[in-house]
């Protein structure tokens, strides 16, 4: 058996995907900034993808930086933006970011800024009105994730968005493809990765608002505006350029097929003696447990044993037998965050491989505390 439902840490690519690809690196290998037929042409290609890129999310050209991924958008934008901020400026992240912005925003706070965490309901949701109650006169910037990688909560980034406010809003939109990008009014920022979307890893881009001006992470090179120094990846932009257009196009008939291949895993794993699921208005690709009695690591062995891929929560941090901060942070105990046991689907899920895991995960989980359940 070969299952893999972690699509939430990364996806196959789609086939339009693999095909681009294909075809780019036989052709497409010029480097934009050179100024011969070879170069001219990168180039052609390199501000298309842009220009498809900010079509869809609604966005001008000069608003979209090509970066390495999620990791370095979501870095520019809070290092970037509160770094062009007097020292002293406060920023706000929730209490489930990503690693990559809530280490950030950590670093800051090294750096003289002040920092104040949002906490999140039992379901893993932003309270808006205690995010509120932490807003100064100083607040430089809110980020913020449109849905949460660990649990799939969706966040009131609406909400946030509609309010007038001196303050700048970021959003990291990484695992916001199958439910919708936020639409961009009243956001300043916001973060994509092509590997969540059926694309390759290595490649995403930052929303930045005109007029806005970011201290760059990267130097030594006029790419991007001054905004990112490095040789353009005109084929990491062509796929992310793809694979937004592909999930875009899709999203109707996958939300659909996705919510029902949830459904039916989740009736199944709900009939499990123990079973707590986590999370209330989410999106459809992420179904996130535990199981009482039972750690993750004991259980995620028992599967991979079958060929079935899942995860503990956030693959970053799944090396570690760290309880899950997140749902630390929606209150439940360490023990219980130490059982996080995390199943994504994505756009090549079959409802064969959905019925095998709603089968075998009973089985295993009986098999896990058999064996001691939170030995690892
Ligand atoms: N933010 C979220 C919500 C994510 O799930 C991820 C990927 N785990 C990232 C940021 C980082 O993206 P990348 O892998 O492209 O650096």
């Amino acid at each position: 058996m070969n299952i893999y439902l972690d699509y939430a840490a990364t996806s196959p690519l789609r086939p339009e995907v693999r095909e681009l690809l294909q075809r780019c690196y036989g052709q497409d290998w010029g480097n934009a900034s050179s100024l011969h037929r070879a170069g001219h042409s990168a180039r052609m290609h390199f501000e298309d993808a842009r220009e498809r890129i900010a079509r869809l999310l609604g966005a001008k050209v000069e608003e979209i930086i090509f970066t390495s991924g999620a990791t370095e958008a979501n870095n520019l934008a809070l290092l970037g933006w509160m770094r062009e901020q007097p020292k002293g400026s406060h920023l706000i992240v929730s209490s489930i970011e990503h690693p990559s912005a809530w280490e950030a925003a950590e670093a800051l706070t090294y750096e003289g800024y002040q920092l104040d965490i949002a906490p999140v309901d039992v379901h893993g949701r932003v309270d808006v009105a205690a995010l509120r109650g932490l807003v100064r006169d100083n607040t430089a910037l809110v980020s913020l994730m449109g849905v949460n990688n660990e649990v799939g909560s969706i966040q009131p980034i609406g909400e946030l968005a509609a309010e007038p406010k001196k303050w700048k809003l970021h959003v990291d939109a990484v695992q916001s493809g199958l439910l919708g990008w936020p639409a961009l009014n009243g956001i300043d920022m916001l973060s994509l990765s092509a590997h969540k979307l059926g694309g390759p890893v290595g490649s995403g881009c930052l929303f930045l608002r005109q007029g806005l001006r970011l201290a760059p992470l990267m130097v030594g090179g006029a790419q991007e505006d001054h905004r990112r120094a490095g040789t353009s990846n005109v084929i990491a932009a062509l796929a992310l350029a793809e694979a937004m257009e592909v999930t875009a196009r899709r999203r109707a008939e996958e939300q659909t097929r996705i919510s029902e291949l949830r459904n039916q895993l989740e009736a199944e794993l709900g009939k499990i003696p123990g079973a707590v699921r986590l999370g209330e208005e989410r999106s459809a690709h992420i179904s996130s447990w535990f199981f009482e009695g039972v750690h993750a690591e004991p259980l995620l062995v028992l599967f991979d044993l079958e060929g079935i891929s899942v995860s503990s929560g956030s693959a970053c941090s799944s090396h570690s037998i760290e309880p899950s901060r997140v749902v630390s942070a929606m209150g439940y105990s360490p023990e219980q965050a130490r059982g996080l046991l995390r199943l994504s689907l994505g756009h090549a899920t079959t409802e064969k491989e959905v019925e095998s895991v709603g089968r075998l995960t009973g089985v295993l989980v009986e098999k896990a505390r058999r064996q001691g359940g939170t030995e690892s």
